[in-house]
């Protein structure tokens, strides 16, 4: 009997830090629609992406939990009357920290 050995293939250099299969443009693009993901107004086949790259993306996935906690905790108060403004500011600092990765 022989012991077999699996031996991994050296071709694969993959930076452990940023182990990210799709690449950042696809989070982004993930990330522009979150906000209607998480309001279920996108349709049926884009939502089914976003929960696919959420499996296969924890940085995503930890995001849009955080996010989608956020959603349910200002549902259950009144609402804050946001200007377009400040919408906007926090558009741009959602997608300014999807950038920093
Ligand atoms: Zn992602």
């Amino acid at each position: 009997m022989t012991k077999k050995k699996t031996a991994t293939p050296k071709k694969q250099a993959v930076p452990s830090s940023r182990r990210h299969t799709h690449g950042q443009g696809h989070c982004l693009d993930l990330l522009r629609q979150l906000s209607a993901y998480i309001d279920d107004e996108l349709p049926a086949d884009i939502c089914l992406e976003i929960r696919r790259h959420l499996g296969a993306c924890p940085n995503c996935e930890v995001f849009i939990a955080s996010l989608q906690h956020t959603v349910t905790l200002c549902r259950h108060r009144p609402a804050p009357q946001l200007t377009s403004v400040e919408r906007m500011n926090m558009r741009c600092a959602i997608l300014d920290a999807a950038n920093a990765r």
